[in-house]
């Protein structure tokens, strides 16, 4: 099958092996694949991974030993739990020490004609929602989770910092309640979009100091994490959303006697994210900049890694 395989470099096959689904596997033919920051992390050595990378995907079921669900188009839960330890147990795959992730860690991902997923991760996306948009489903969780970790109400004034890929689903996920929100950026053309929902942006957060109860970094600087405690009030909420190569040199002393909440925030919940996609509460399609062929699956990742670029997406 053709797959982009890295291993010491990234390269398009045409004839890399195509996965036979294991025990509780169905074989998913995949439609479109994004590219995010994690993606172009693993091109440079993160997480050590070799294989197929791509997580942020649509497909469609090719073969499961339930033959009711071939033909169903689905999205997946990227983490593969060992079903086994008190995590698993919990209901908390994602911490799962054993685990396994689509693309990232252990097992092949979605860059590629097909790709085998375990049933129970995977979700069934409904007609209104097409396949551009379905490909969202994945961050868009990671950005609901925010959600599920803080209660957000009409007196929550809360700041995102950056206007990237995940920025824009932050801000609009938490444009779905009813918190004041303010967005800094640093690119008038991505905060333009946000402008355009209606939402306060600014390129500077002078006049905000120690002003904001919730603070969410998306920056993905080392300069982040400083930034955001600068604007958060005393006993407010910073969470940081984007990991970074090295972490900086912020003062954790105002950690301390401002008495901050920090909260760190990965993967989440598919239900709120598809909801707020069926809904129309949120508009993914601005945010795709480029549809590359997976043949050109290379120059793809060297168009989403250069500085303006939203999202790529990859069509098999
Ligand atoms: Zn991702
Ligand atoms: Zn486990």
């Amino acid at each position: 099958m053709k797959a982009l395989v890295f291993d010491n470099g990234l390269s398009f096959r045409a004839d890399w092996k195509k996965p036979v689904p294991a025990p509780g596997e169905a074989l998913v033919r995949v439609t479109y694949a994004g590219v995010c920051a994690t993606d172009l992390e693993i091109t440079k050595g993160y997480m050590g991974f070799t294989g197929v990378p791509g997580h942020e995907f649509v497909g469609v079921i090719e073969e499961a030993a339930d033959d009711r669900l071939e033909g169903k188009r689905v999205a997946a839960e990227i983490n593969l739990g060992c079903g086994r330890c008190d995590y698993c147990k919990h209901k908390m795959e994602n911490h799962c020490p054993a685990r396994k992730v689509l693309g990232i860690l252990g097992k092949d991902g979605a860059f590629a004609e097909y790709l085998t997923v375990p049933f129970k991760n995977l979700r069934p996306i409904p007609d209104s929602i097409s396949d551009e948009e379905a490909v969202f489903i994945e961050p868009l969780a990671a950005a609901f989770e925010i959600l599920e970790q803080v209660k957000v109400n009409e007196y929550t004034r809360a700041a995102v910092l950056g206007d990237g890929r995940l920025g824009q689903l932050v801000v609009q996920a938490l444009a779905t309640t009813d918190c004041s929100l303010l967005v800094i950026g640093r690119h008038e053309e991505k905060l333009a979009l946000l402008k355009a929902r209606g939402i306060p942006t600014r390129t500077s957060a002078e006049g905000l100091q120690k002003q904001l109860d919730l603070v969410v970094d998306c920056t993905g600087s080392p300069d982040g994490l400083s930034a955001a405690l600068d604007i958060v009030r005393p006993a407010g909420t910073v969470i940081l959303k984007t990991t970074v190569a090295q972490r900086p040199g912020a003062d954790l002393n105002r950690v301390v006697i401002d008495e901050v909440t920090l909260l760190g925030s990965r993967c989440g919940p598919f239900a709120p994210a598809m909801q707020a996609l069926e809904e129309r509460r949120v508009d993914v399609k601005p945010l795709i900049t480029k549809v590359f062929d997976i043949e050109q699956g290379v120059e793809a990742f060297g168009y989403a890694a250069q500085k303006g670029v939203l999202k790529v997406l990859l069509r098999v």
